[in-house]
């Protein structure tokens, strides 16, 4: 199949969604490929690193018009505006295979549908021990987790590790980790390497114990969590009664912390409120917070999505897109996601076919044929 990768142009975007080092396999595995001119170059990659592996250096209008399938790393809503420019350049009965925000509707889906565009959106894909190399979520949020701590690092007044020196001794910064998936985990095990004294809290009850394997604290809260976990390991939504009485229980713990960070999230939905402002209140001056859930609603009813705001010297950071700041090696592990994705439509022989029986297809299949095949997936076309 020829296989298109165009440069990406949502605002503050610098990943690819290939690097040159899967375009080889993909070669080798019989595949045309086309990048758009200038494609990794925020990435770290050049036109040239990616002819040297067997790709053709191409013109965005001649890689929408010729490609069988289109590789992005936002298409849909999670590219904005440009999303539906780039739907409505799409040729009919195209394939496109991309994060797509598919949780409301936009109108790049109404134009995906009436091209008979195929598209997948990639943050659908189950948990399943077979799709993990395919899971985007975690690769990015992985990264995310670490460039975290290192901006919370970069900002806090204090050191991370302890020291002991000629003139005095230093003790390490006390940092926790609210929300403790793919993200957590990675933030706590990045502190720890940095010398901090980490603590977190999950709703999760099986977290517990990945944390205090990470040589971190487990928070414990008197909370009623049995039922806090739902499907594909991801945290249910609680009612606001409990997230009332987790915001009282992690009062002292917040106050007592010189950076917060906090991940917590619920798939498709608002990001539920844990600090409040009367919490942030209760924090020295020169400590962090760092809302990784900020682009969600945000966990901090203070941050902003892009600013750092300063509120009675605490350093509130909203970071957007950070897997972007990490673009060379962000776009290295989405593109073998992506790779992975594309290699399981096809057979041992080689066949090419769309397989509504197989769970990674038909979960992340947003529209097919003209139609959006998934009944409860029609909500984001109204
Ligand atoms: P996520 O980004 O959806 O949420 C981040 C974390 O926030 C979760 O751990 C969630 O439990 C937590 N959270 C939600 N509400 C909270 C609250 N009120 N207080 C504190 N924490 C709260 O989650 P994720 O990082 O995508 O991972 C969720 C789980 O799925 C993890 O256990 C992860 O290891 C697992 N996972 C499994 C697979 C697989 O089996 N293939 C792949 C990836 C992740």
């Amino acid at each position: 199949m020829v296989i298109g990768i165009p440069k990406e142009l949502y605002p503050g975007e610098n990943r690819v969604a290939c690097a040159p080092s899967q375009v080889q396999k993909l070669v080798k595995a019989g595949h045309q490929l086309m990048v758009e001119k200038d494609a990794g170059f925020m990435s770290g990659y050049t036109d040239d690193s990616y002819t040297e592996k067997g790709a053709e250096v191409v013109g965005r209008d001649d890689l929408f018009s010729r490609a069988d399938v289109i590789f992005t790393v936002r298409s849909g809503a999670a590219a904005g505006d440009q999303g539906a420019k780039d739907a409505s350049h799409m040729k009919d009965g195209q394939m496109v295979i991309g994060t797509m925000d598919p949780y409301q509707p936009h109108p790049s889906f109404e134009i995906f549908r009436d091209k008979h565009i195929s598209s997948f959106a990639l943050e659908l894909i189950p948990r399943i021990t077979r799709a993990q190399s395919m899971d985007v979520l975690s690769s990015m949020a992985n990264l995310a987790g670490y460039k975290a701590v290192l901006l919370a690092a970069g900002e806090l007044s204090k050191m991370f590790p302890m020291m002991m020196t000629a003139a005095g001794t230093i003790v390490p910064a006390k940092v926790f980790i609210v929300g403790v998936g793919v993200a957590g985990l990675q933030a706590i095990a990045t502190a720890k390497r940095l010398g901090a004294v980490v603590s977190a809290y999950d709703i999760r009850p099986a977290v517990k114990e990945q944390v205090q394997s990470l040589g971190a604290k487990f928070v414990e809260m008197e909370l009623e969590t049995d039922s806090a976990e739902g499907s594909g390991g991801y945290a249910r939504e609680m009612d606001e009664d409990f997230y009332r009485k987790q915001r009282q229980m992690m009062t002292d713990v917040i106050g007592d912390s010189d950076v917060v960070i906090t991940t917590a999230a619920i798939p498709g939905k608002k990001s539920p409120v844990l600090v409040t402002g009367e919490m942030v209140d209760a924090m020295n001056p020169g400590s962090v917070i760092v809302d990784m859930a900020v682009e969600r609603g945000g966990n901090c009813e203070l941050s902003r999505a892009g600013e750092t705001v300063d509120h009675k010297g605490v350093k509130i950071l909203g970071p957007v897109n950070i897997p972007s700041t990490l673009a060379y090696h962000a776009s290295q592990l989405y593109g073998k996601n992506i790779e992975t994705f594309f290699l399981n439509f096809f057979d041992k022989e080689g066949n090419f076919s769309i397989d509504m029986e197989d769970e990674i297809i038909s979960s992340t299949m947003l529209t097919h044929n003209g139609e959006l095949p998934v009944e409860e997936r029609k909500r984001i076309l109204g």
